[in-house]
């Protein structure tokens, strides 16, 4: 044991609890998350085994639900000519590229996924990297460091969080899409830093809303700051064509100084991208440490991305059923007193609960009726903010949807009573 001579001395005493990581409180908490589902009598809603294809429905332990906990939002994992793509892909070029793009070369099959992308998005080019995560946390390490200040939304993924540390930039939140308090920030502190990047979502995956980007781009030109828009969940969804909220708010493309998005949602595959300017685009591709230093995209998740981009434009009635799922449900949701939040315009509705245990019960009894939703528990949002979050896929059926929301608010009131 340290004594007060060993402290004095600068002797570090031996403290068995930090000497393992089995031993670190944070290990712990799983454990308790994890009594806290036998102890309530809920199943553990993470780790489900699907036995198929998730789409609007799946199996689990050979029984058949209604999903509503996929991003699958058009259906296109899973479409014939997106698995014939991907089969296509693997006999050419195999599993893997086997090294980083920059020095073990590329595929045809990727940069013509960056291009069609590039187009798609109405940028002058685009860059592919392996993880949607991990294309934030390196982009945004690399676009600022000390000395430089990021202010973004309250609400933003993590992916975006882990970026703001990894930068060693000072990190401002501001009030969930309160565009005015994003101004008095940077009124407030802008002469002090030498870059300043806004970062936000496009539409933001825990309360269905979308970025005020015309207000944005206005602060942001008028501060002299950098704008980044993250369409993970935009992408495919969002604007007449699908093209994310650049389309939908037809502004200039390159007002937002880089696009990012993923490959994971509407598009079928696995990655995310930067899209921006020609310049903008070389310099990351030459730079990036998470695209340098890192394996290139599988063919197959190429192969899978490509294939349902072009799908998207040639089945636009894919995205038309997706829109009028999503405006069915909210409608549905609403008209059944559920609390759905500031929800509009995507195919994200949270029914928000505000305690924990409520959430996990309405999610375990929903389970037993036939409906997989996610709930979303503390810390991914404050304990008065959990929810069930519901995804809508263009392949939900209006049957389904009414019975859901029915049978949500049924369960919600007996929970309450
Ligand atoms: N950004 C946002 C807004 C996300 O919701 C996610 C994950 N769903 C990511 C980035 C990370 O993308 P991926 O899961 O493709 O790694």
């Amino acid at each position: 044991e340290a004594t007060a001579i060993d402290a004095l001395a600068g002797v570090v005493a031996f403290d068995p609890a930090t000497a393992s990581i089995d031993d670190f409180p944070e290990a712990a908490a799983i454990d308790a998350r994890l009594r806290e589902f036998s102890d309530l009598g809920v199943p553990n809603p993470y780790f489900r085994k699907h036995q198929g294809l998730l789409t609007s429905t799946t199996t689990v332990g050979g029984r058949q639900y209604l999903s509503f906990s996929s991003y699958n939002y058009l259906g296109l994992s899973g479409h014939p000519a997106v698995t014939a793509a991907v089969h296509d892909a693997v006999e050419r070029y195999g599993t893997s590229v086997s090294g980083s793009r920059l020095l073990a070369g590329d595929r045809d099959l990727t940069r013509q996924l960056e291009t069609e992308l590039a187009t798609f998005l109405g940028t002058d080019d685009c860059l592919a990297l392996v993880s949607g995560h991990a294309t934030n946390v390196s982009a945004i390490g690399h676009l600022v460091g000390p000395g430089d200040l990021i202010v973004h939304d309250s609400l933003a993924h993590d992916s975006i969080l882990q970026g703001c540390t990894l930068s060693g930039a000072t990190r401002r939140p501001f009030p969930h899409n309160d565009v005015a308090q994003l101004e008095d920030i940077l009124r407030r502190t802008r002469a002090r830093f030498r870059r300043v990047l806004i970062v936000v979502e496009g539409a933001y995956s825990m309360d269905g809303d979308l970025a005020d980007l015309p207000g944005l781009i206005d602060v942001k030109k008028r501060y002299g700051a950098l704008l980044m828009v993250d369409e993970a969940h935009s992408i495919g969804t969002v604007g007449a064509g699908g093209a994310g909220v650049g389309e939908h708010f037809a502004v200039e493309r390159s007002d937002v100084d880089l696009w990012m998005g993923t490959l994971s949602k509407s598009l079928a595959g696995c990655g995310g991208y930067l899209a921006g300017s020609s310049r903008t685009v070389q310099w990351l591709r030459y730079s990036l440490p998470g695209f340098v230093y890192s394996v290139g995209l599988t063919p197959a998740s190429a192969a899978a991305s490509l294939a349902a981009l072009r799908v998207l434009r040639t089945e636009p009635s894919r995205l038309a059923r997706l829109r009028e799922n999503a405006v069915s449900f909210l409608q549905l949701a609403q008209a059944a007193g559920l609390p759905t939040g500031s929800a509009s315009a995507t195919p994200i509705v949270p029914c928000v609960i505000g305690d924990s245990t409520t959430t996990l019960r309405l999610a375990g009894t929903l389970y037993d009726r036939g409906i997989i939703v996610d709930p979303i528990l503390h810390p991914a949002v404050d304990e008065s903010q959990t929810r069930l979050r519901f995804f809508l896929t263009s392949d939900h059926e209006p049957a389904q949807l009414e019975y859901t929301t029915t049978t949500v608010a049924a369960e919600l009131a007996r929970l309450r009573a």
